[in-house]
């Protein structure tokens, strides 16, 4: 078999891309597959093109309806008998096309998966060969992801029912080992062919900024990009409501996208930014997977995310063109209190919470490390780099003087060890400064020979400092919602005055919001949250909230 000519007659492609190929001969010898790829990888052509070598129907199982038609319209275009099946058709429209699906008119049936186990659906398949079926984003079957669809639980049981097991292609973009092992392990994967592909997107250029004005900023930047489509992440619903408002005022082309809004209002608003109208997309998560807009030339994380994965998967949105892309993450405290509140939510103490605090805090650490932020995240993905500066990262291009902290970090270190390393970054930071805080006060620390003695700066630039100590390994903290401070085998050395310590630029204060602002916008959310699951349930909405599990919940929230 030819592939690299039907790679060519069929696509128009001249060569294939990494992890294609071996994917491909998989599927075709007859073997389970899980393709792990970065987004715009080339994930969609590993299954297109043995479905099209294939007796019988390939199903597609995708959970993005939106993507569904230009998929099937793209694939039409090239001479490939293609359909879908999902929400949107009218039931006569579905009527017709699974009659058509039954006698054959197609190669290719995308199905959201929700339709897999309805009676109609059931009756045609009996009467067809399925040979093969390929469940894109299949990160959606694990609660871990960030992306889970209850709905996605469904599939197993689908394919129980069918006459003969199907080959499965399973493709995703996260390669964390947790989800991993949900996709082998809930699909029931028979010794796949486990490909994963280079994780680096060359192309992309990450920034953080931290302790600035991030309203400041991110104006300055978007003055300068006017030409320019990008798309700005917030974390709920209510900012991206209150920036877009503000950025339409001030005369930007700009869309938004959210949980909250309608389904037609959600579509209306990505079909204005994909097809250029709108330079300027504000949305929280709910937007994303899938986006298949190439010439995003930034992407700017105006809140924290939750993870890495997140944070990589969103960024990823940038540069699909292979055009040189920004991502830019913008750090505040108070992002980590709304991530933790939101984890807390969601979670519900369940043994996922540890696992998702965790998860946070490397994204803290990679928010304040000094090394290459390319390599950090790279490493987090598992993957080995055979260099140390990647030159494209505002880490390895930040030429600011380096500033020797070694007594500082001497001071927080042992002022650490005097607590017993039983407290957190605050309260560290408040008996260092000297503060009058009550809690202080209320457990004696004022009487430690560590009170007071960095009273030169304010508690923020402490907590500031030692979040870079944890994220440079001198310190570590510990799991959980009030993580603690401890020590490490690397603070020892400093101590010791075996291993100085540095720091680039000015130890400036952050900016800092009260919690309860913070608190209560969720809470807002929350209600809003609690209306709606209420009104589709068509029960009375304190029915909903605290007692619909907050699993349920959190598939909303976004
Ligand atoms: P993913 O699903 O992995 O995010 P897609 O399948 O949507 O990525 O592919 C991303 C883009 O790359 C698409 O525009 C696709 O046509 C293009 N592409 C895929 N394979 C090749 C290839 N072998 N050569 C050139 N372009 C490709
Ligand atoms: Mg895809
Ligand atoms: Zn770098």
């Amino acid at each position: 078999m030819d592939l690299n000519r039907i790679l060519r007659e069929y696509f128009g492609y001249e060569s294939f891309r990494k992890g294609q190929y071996e994917l491909i001969q998989g599927i075709l010898s007859g073997q389970d597959v899980l393709g792990i790829m970065p987004t715009s990888g080339g994930k969609s052509l590993c299954y297109q093109i043995p479905a099209l070598l294939m007796e019988g129907i390939t199903l597609v199982i995708s959970p993005l309806i939106s993507l569904m038609k230009d998929q099937v319209d793209a694939l039409r275009e090239s001479g490939i008998s293609a359909t879908y099946l999902n929400s949107t058709l009218t039931s006569q429209e579905q009527r017709i096309r699974l009659e058509e699906i039954r006698t054959g008119q197609y190669k290719l049936v995308y199905i959201a998966p929700e339709r897999l186990n309805t009676p109609d659906f059931l009756n045609i398949v009996m009467d067809v060969s399925i040979p093969f079926i390929a469940i894109d984003e299949s990160h959606c079957i694990s609660q871990w992801g960030h992306d889970f669809r209850p709905s996605y639980k469904e599939i197993p049981r689908f394919i129980a029912r069918l006459n003969r097991r199907p080959i499965l292609g399973t493709f995703t973009a996260t390669a964390t080992e947790e989800i991993i092992k949900d996709i082998k392990g809930i699909l029931r994967l028979n010794r796949p062919l486990e490909i994963v592909t280079g994780f680096d997107r060359p192309n992309l250029y990450f920034r953080v900024e931290k302790g600035i004005d991030k309203k400041k900023y991110l104006l300055n930047y978007l003055k300068k990009r006017s030409d320019q489509s990008g798309i700005i992440y917030c974390a709920t619903r209510k900012e991206v409501e209150s920036l877009n408002k503000e950025l339409k005022d001030k005369g930007f082309f700009v869309s938004m996208y959210h949980g909250g809004m309608g389904t037609e209002e959600r579509q209306e608003a990505q079909d204005t930014f994909l097809y250029d109208q709108s330079s300027i997309m504000i949305a929280t998560n709910a937007f994303g997977m899938g986006i298949d807009k190439s010439n995003v030339r930034y992407v700017i994380h105006f809140n924290m995310p939750k993870n890495m994965e997140a944070y990589y998967q969103e960024a990823g949105r940038a540069g699909r063109d292979g055009e040189n892309s920004e991502c830019i993450l913008l750090f505040s405290p108070q992002d980590v209190v709304k991530q933790k509140y939101l984890i807390e939510l969601n979670t519900m103490h369940s043994e996922r919470e540890i696992v998702a605090y965790k998860n946070l805090q490397i994204l803290i650490d990679y928010c304040h490390t000094h090394d290459c932020l390319r390599k950090r995240l790279l490493t987090y993905f598992g993957e080995t780099t055979d260099w140390v500066q990647c030159g494209k990262c505002s880490n390895c291009l930040d030429d600011r003087e380096k500033r020797d902290i070694t007594l500082e970090a001497k001071k927080i270190l042992s002022c650490v060890y005097r607590m017993k390393e039983s407290f957190g970054v605050t309260m560290v930071a408040n008996v260092l400064s000297g503060s009058k805080n009550k809690k202080v006060f209320a457990l004696g620390l004022e009487k430690l020979s560590t009170y007071g003695i960095m009273e030169e700066y304010t508690t923020k630039d402490i907590q500031q400092i030692i979040l870079f100590l944890v994220a440079e390994g001198y310190l570590t903290m510990t799991e959980g919602k009030y993580p603690v401070v401890k020590l490490t085998p690397q603070s020892a050395a400093v101590l010791k005055g075996k291993e100085e310590v540095y720091k680039r630029g000015e130890i400036t204060a952050m900016e800092c919001q009260e919690e309860g602002t913070v608190h209560e916008s969720l809470l807002k959310d929350l209600k809003d949250l609690r209306m709606k699951i209420a009104l589709e349930k068509g029960v009375p909405p304190y029915v909903i909230f605290p007692d619909t599990t907050l699993k349920e919940m959190a598939v909303y929230l976004p």
